[in-house]
C-alpha cells in the first residue's frame, strides 16, 4: 500500500492579501454573534506574534492548514472507514480522509496510515486497542472457532475480558522523558497494562539498551513503546525492535514530539521508526507543523486492526481538522519542509552550545534532536522557579521533571526548551544564541526565597530589577525581525 510518490518539489507562495481578508470576513462574522470570542482570536494572534514561544511541543500551523478547518465538514458524521460508514452521504469524507492517509503513507512511507484520531493521546488510545485485537483477541477467537466478539457467549467473553487486563506493557520513565500515555497509573494506559517503566543511564542520562533488553527478558511485555516527550537525544528504533523480537513483543513507537523530524528526513535509518515498529503513533500539531490531530501509521498485518479504531475506541471523525491534516501533511512532504526540519535540529544543537558556553547544565549534556532540557538546579533553582522567571521576562517554556528529579514531577528541576516553533518564524543560530543569553541571564538574576519553614523554597523566588524588562525589550528586537504570519493584517 506504500505510495511510491515523489517528495512535492514547491507550493505556491501564500496570497496574503486574500488570507488577510478572508481573516477580516472571519472575525467580522464571528463577531457580529459573540464579539468576546472574535476578540480573543484577534489578541491570541497578537499574544502569539509577541511571545517568545519555547515550548518544545507548540508550533505555528500555516495559514492554509488553519484556514481548512472551519467549514461544513464539521458537520457531517462519517463513522466506519473509507467507503464504508455507518453514515449516508460521506463521498466526500471519503475523500478527504482518502487524501490525508495517502498523504501520511507517501511522506512516512508507510504501508497504512489512519487519518481519525483526534489527538495524540487518540491515537495512542486506538493503537493500543488495535494491539489488544490483534495479539489477544484474534487468537482467542480464532482458538473458539468465532469470527466476532458478539459470537462469544457470556463465559466466554468474560473469560476473554479479563485476559485484556493481564496485558503488560514496557515504555520510558516519565522522569526520563516519557510520556503519561506510555503506561502511568493516572492515564488510562496504566490501568489497561501491567506497566514497567525503563529510566536513562544514571551517569550519562542515555537510554540504556541494554538495560532495556534485560528488563524486557524478565517482564516479557506484550508491548515495547518507544517515545518520548521530553528526552533530548534520538532513538536507536532498530536496536529497540530486535528487543521486541527477542521477546515476542509489539513494538510501537509514538512519535509524537518528533514526527517533523522524521518527516523531514532528519532521522532516518535506524533513526526512522517507521520500517522499525509494528505500530507509530503522533499528533499532527507539534514538529509536524499541522493542526491539532493525530494519526496511526502501522504495517499491513496491524492494519486492519488499527482500521476499526472506529467503533474500538472512536466515534464519528473530525472530517474539517483530517481536511487540514491532509494539507498539513502535503506541505510537510517539500523540499521547503525538509529545509525546516533540519534547521529545527541545526538551531536545537547551537541552541543547546550556546547555553553550555555560558554555564548552563543540560541533562545528556546536548541535544540531537529539537529540544534541550535544562537543569536549573545549577541555578540554585527549582524548574518551578525557572519558569515563572523566565515567563516573568516574556520568555515562554515549561518545567519538567529532569531524571531521577529530587524534586518530584511538580516543582521539577527542569527547564524545557524547543526548537519547532521560533524555527517556523525563521529563528537561526544566531538569534538562538541571543536567546540563550536571555535565558542564561534570566535565571542567574533570579533567587530563591527561603520558605517560612526556613527550608530553601520551591516556588517563591525573586528577579533582580531591571532584568525582565531589559530582556522583553530585546526579545521584542528578535520577535520583530522574524514576524509570526509575515503581512497578515487584521
Ligand atoms: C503530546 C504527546 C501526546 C499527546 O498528544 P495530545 O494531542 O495532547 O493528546 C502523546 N504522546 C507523546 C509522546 C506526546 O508528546
Amino acid at each position: 500500500m506504500t505510495d511510491t510518490v515523489a517528495p512535492i518539489d514547491s507550493l505556491p507562495p501564500l496570497d496574503v492579501e486574500a488570507a488577510t481578508q478572508a481573516y477580516r470576513t472571519i472575525l467580522q462574522i464571528t463577531g457580529s454573534v459573540e464579539p468576546r470570542i472574535a476578540e480573543a482570536i484577534r489578541s491570541e494572534l497578537t499574544d502569539q506574534r509577541n511571545s517568545l514561544k519555547l515550548i518544545a511541543s507548540e508550533n505555528y500551523a500555516s495559514i492554509p492548514t488553519l484556514l481548512t478547518m472551519g467549514n461544513w465538514l464539521s458537520d457531517k458524521y462519517a463513522e466506519g472507514t473509507i467507503g464504508h460508514r455507518f453514515y449516508a452521504g460521506c463521498q466526500n469524507v471519503d475523500t478527504v480522509e482518502s487524501v490525508a492517509a495517502e498523504h501520511a503513507r507517501a511522506l512516512f512511507g508507510a504501508e497504512y496510515a489512519y487519518a481519525q484520531p483526534h489527538s495524540g493521546i487518540d491515537a495512542n488510545l486506538t493503537a493500543f486497542w488495535a494491539i489488544l485485537a490483534h495479539r489477544v483477541e484474534q487468537p482467542a477467537l480464532a482458538e473458539l472457532g468465532k469470527k466476532n466478539v458478539n459470537e462469544l457467549d457470556e463465559d466466554a467473553w468474560e473469560t476473554l475480558r479479563k485476559t485484556f487486563g493481564e496485558q503488560r506493557m514496557l515504555g520510558m520513565s516519565l522522569d526520563a522523558g516519557g510520556h503519561l500515555t506510555h503506561g502511568f497509573r493516572p492515564n488510562i494506559s496504566g490501568k489497561m497494562f501491567h506497566q514497567r517503566s525503563y529510566g536513562t543511564d544514571p551517569e550519562t542520562q542515555l537510554l540504556d539498551y541494554d538495560k532495556v533488553a534485560a528488563m524486557a527478558k524478565e517482564f516479557k511485555p506484550l508491548v515495547l513503546i518507544a517515545g518520548y516527550s521530553a528526552y533530548p537525544r534520538r532513538v536507536n528504533f532498530a536496536k529497540m525492535r530486535e528487543i521486541a523480537d527477542s521477546v515476542g513483543a509489539t513494538f510501537m513507537v509514538d512519535m509524537a514530539h518528533f514526527a517533523g523530524l522524521v518527516a523531514g528526513k532528519v532521522f532516518t535509518g535506524d533513526e526512522d521508526p517507521v520500517p522499525h515498529a509494528h505500530v507509530v503513533t503522533t499528533t499532527t500539531h507539534k514538529s509536524l507543523r499541522g493542526p491539532r490531530g493525530g494519526l496511526v501509521l502501522a504495517t499491513e498485518e496491524y492494519a486492519p486492526s488499527v482500521d476499526r479504531g472506529c467503533p474500538l475506541v472512536l466515534g464519528g471523525p473530525l472530517s474539517n481538522m483530517m481536511a487540514a491534516k491532509a494539507v498539513a501533511l502535503a506541505e510537510a512532504r517539500t523540499a521547503d519542509f525538509r529545509t525546516y526540519a533540519q534547521q529545527v535540529a541545526d538551531n536545537a544543537k547551537s541552541f543547546a552550545e550556546s547555553l553550555s558556553r555560558r554555564g548552563a547544565k543540560l541533562v545528556t549534556g546536548g541535544t540531537d534532536n529539537h529540544l534541550v532540557l535544562l537543569d536549573v538546579s545549577g541555578f540554585g533553582l527549582t524548574g518551578r522557579q525557572g519558569e515563572s522567571a523566565l515567563l516573568d521576562a516574556g520568555v515562554v517554556t515549561n518545567r519538567n521533571a529532569v531524571p531521577n528529579d529530587p524534586n518530584g514531577a511538580w516543582y521539577t528541576s527542569g527547564v524545557r526548551l524547543g526548537t519547532p516553533a521560533l524555527t517556523s518564524r525563521g529563528f537561526g543560530p544566531d538569534d538562538f544564541d541571543a536567546v540563550a543569553d536571555m535565558i542564561v541571564d534570566v535565571l542567574s538574576n533570579t533567587t530563591p526565597v527561603t520558605a517560612s519553614t526556613g527550608k530553601p523554597g520551591k516556588a517563591k523566588y525573586t528577579l533582580a530589577e531591571g532584568v525582565a524588562e531589559k530582556t522583553k525589550a530585546r526579545s521584542a528586537e528578535l520577535l520583530e525581525a522574524n514576524p509570526l504570519y509575515p503581512g497578515l493584517e487584521l
